[in-house]
């Protein structure tokens, strides 16, 4: 039988009680050993889901120390933390579970949400939440409670990657049940165990989730996560222009998309020496992060002087049934924005055809179908362009349309790639290559510290677009001269702090800033308080 614990007994925390234990160490302890201890402990799990869980049991007993290693070996620890790892720890969740990190809101609480929000330890330091419903988790499907990880990880990335206090982040998961059997089978699942609440049910939850969030948490910003594909479009629509507030998967995504782009299209317009306004983009999956990407990348025609009718032209979207046209029966509300009007012949269902057909300079997949990618299509991408663009988006890895090295060997080292999910740099005839990583992660802690600092009302779509040309433009002269579409991760605090200048600016230009004291410093005094704004770890980390 599942007892649901009151608000009060939740609150108690009488379940979690701790042993005093020693906090005087060794005689002979020191930090920087330590750190190799740790590293060395970290390394010698045999997998993903044993480091996971070894790094969280880290950040419990030191966070201070988690957050500085964390920052000092990004490359070797964000995949962990976050996708593909993060995958693992979500679809085990109810399994490894420990203790309690984040918030509930469950279905159940509807009518005193308050209540339950106002449980939360840090309520005055509360500036971020990421608030997930588990329902999409990663391209993973339903997870229901299970989704938790998901906003912890976005969390720690924000701390880590844009020195976010750690205790002013919330990380929340909407417990409104599962459409999955499998977990509600499962004696050990965390969540409620029930279908989903219909539509109706789940937008009063939502407005008074809203609403309380707003009153419990002032200074909140609200990042939405991994929500069903409709509902992701739907709240943002209903809400963006009401709360402080954005959805990573639409516009975190296509952000980082459109800056990668911008980068991949003047190399890839280098080498064929058509100008960027000839760019055609064929998407491959039409789902949320799809058709978000989509809608963000109209910017990039933007930027080259043409109208938002003119930019539509430029892309092609298909989904699982192909080609999308705009005569197609039945077809989803938000696939029809980039509906094809120009197409009436019988129904395009195969990618070579229907790169044949539309010729892209660019094939970006979102579409969760492992190797859709195939030799055929690729090779078709060469055959139409010199350095073709190639982003498989799709995560975890074991989802991506095509592997980096495929790629690099298909196209005889020219494609102009970027991943959802890590790859490993490639090695062909004594060569190095290089493989652009498309993570949000480049993107959102910037938008977040930037949209905190200018205490903004709104998260505004210039906001965004600002915050991918900050990115774009961030690019070193070692990365441009690697011809890289993305920098380094390991530099992730400083391009933070770049992407916060421009968004503050935005936001400033925008009217929606309520911070008047930066409206009138220089952006080099601006960067030098937002870099000074960013939380340290205590003195262990070597870079920070
Ligand atoms: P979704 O399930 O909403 O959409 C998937 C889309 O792919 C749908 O339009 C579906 O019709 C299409 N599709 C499925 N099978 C197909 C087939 N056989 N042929 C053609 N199309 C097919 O998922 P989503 O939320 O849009 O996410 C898609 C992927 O994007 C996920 O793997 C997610 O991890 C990834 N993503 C990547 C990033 C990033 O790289 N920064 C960010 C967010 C999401």
């Amino acid at each position: 039988m599942q007892v649901q614990l009151n608000v009060a007994s939740r609150a108690s925390g009488k379940l979690f009680t701790k042993l005093p234990i020693p906090v005087v160490p060794p005689p002979n302890f020191s930090s920087a050993t330590h750190r190799a201890r740790c590293l060395a402990q970290l390394r010698s799990k045999s997998n993903g889901l044993e480091k996971y869980i070894y790094l969280n049991g880290l950040k419990e007993r030191d966070p201070s120390l988690f957050y500085s290693l964390l920052y000092d070996n990004m490359r070797e620890m964000v995949p962990i933390l976050y996708t593909p790892t993060v995958g693992d720890a979500c679809q085990n969740y109810s399994h490894i579970w420990r203790r309690p990190e984040g918030l509930y809101v469950s279905i159940g609480d509807k009518g005193r949400i308050r209540e339950v929000l106002a449980t939360w330890p840090n309520l005055h330091d509360a500036r971020i939440a990421v608030v997930t419903d588990g329902s999409r988790i990663l391209g993973l499907g339903d997870l229901g409670a299970n989704g938790l990880p998901i906003s912890v990880g976005k969390l720690d990335l924000y701390i880590a990657g844009a020195g976010i206090r750690p205790t002013s982040a919330v990380p929340i998961c909407l417990d409104l049940g599962t459409s999955t059997q499998k977990y509600l089978d499962d004696p050990l699942y965390i969540g409620v165990r029930r279908p989903r609440p219909e539509a109706a049910e789940m937008d009063e939850f939502m407005n008074e989730f809203m609403e309380a969030m707003t009153e419990v948490f002032p200074h909140l910003l609200v990042q939405f996560e991994d929500f069903s594909t409709d509902n992701a479009f739907k709240y943002l629509r209903l809400y963006r222009d009401r709360y402080r507030c954005f959805n990573d998967d639409i516009q975190g995504t296509g952000g980082v998309v459109l800056s990668g782009f911008l980068n991949a299209a003047r190399l890839s317009s280098d080498a064929s020496k058509r100008p960027l306004s000839d760019h055609r983009i064929l998407f491959f999956g039409a789902g949320s992060a799809g058709i978000g990407v989509a809608k963000q990348l109209l910017s990039f025609f933007k930027f080259q002087g043409m109208s938002e009718e003119d930019a539509k032209k430029q892309i092609w979207t298909v989904d699982s049934k192909g080609l999308i046209t705009a005569d197609r029966q039945g077809i989803q509300e938000h696939k029809k924005f980039f509906a094809r009007t120009d197409y009436d012949g019988p129904a395009l269902t195969n990618l070579v055809d229907i790169i044949n057909y539309v010729k892209p300079t660019a094939l970006l997949g979102l579409s969760t179908l492992r190797n859709a990618f195939t030799k055929d299509v690729v090779d078709a991408m060469v055959a139409h362009n010199p350095r073709p663009i190639i982003f498989p988006l799709s995560n975890p890895v074991a989802l991506s349309e095509v592997d980096y090295g495929d790629a690099v060997e298909w196209t005889d080292g020219k494609v102009i790639f970027a991943s959802g999910s890590p790859y490993t740099p490639f090695t062909r005839d004594g060569k190095k290559y290089e493989p652009g990583q498309g993570n949000n992660m480049y993107i959102f802690p910037g938008i977040g510290l930037g949209s905190l600092l200018s205490k903004a009302s709104h998260v505004t779509d210039s906001m965004v677009e600002q915050a991918s040309i900050a990115l774009a433009s961030s690019l070193n002269t070692d990365e441009h001269a690697h011809q890289l579409v993305y920098p380094r991760l390991d530099r992730i605090r400083d391009i933070s702090a770049r992407i916060a200048l421009a968004v503050v600016r935005a936001a400033q230009n925008a009217s929606v800033d309520n911070a008047p004291a930066l409206r009138h410093v220089t952006d080099s005094v601006l960067l030098a308080y937002i870099k000074e704004r960013m939380w340290q770890p205590r003195g262990e980390s070597s870079r920070m």
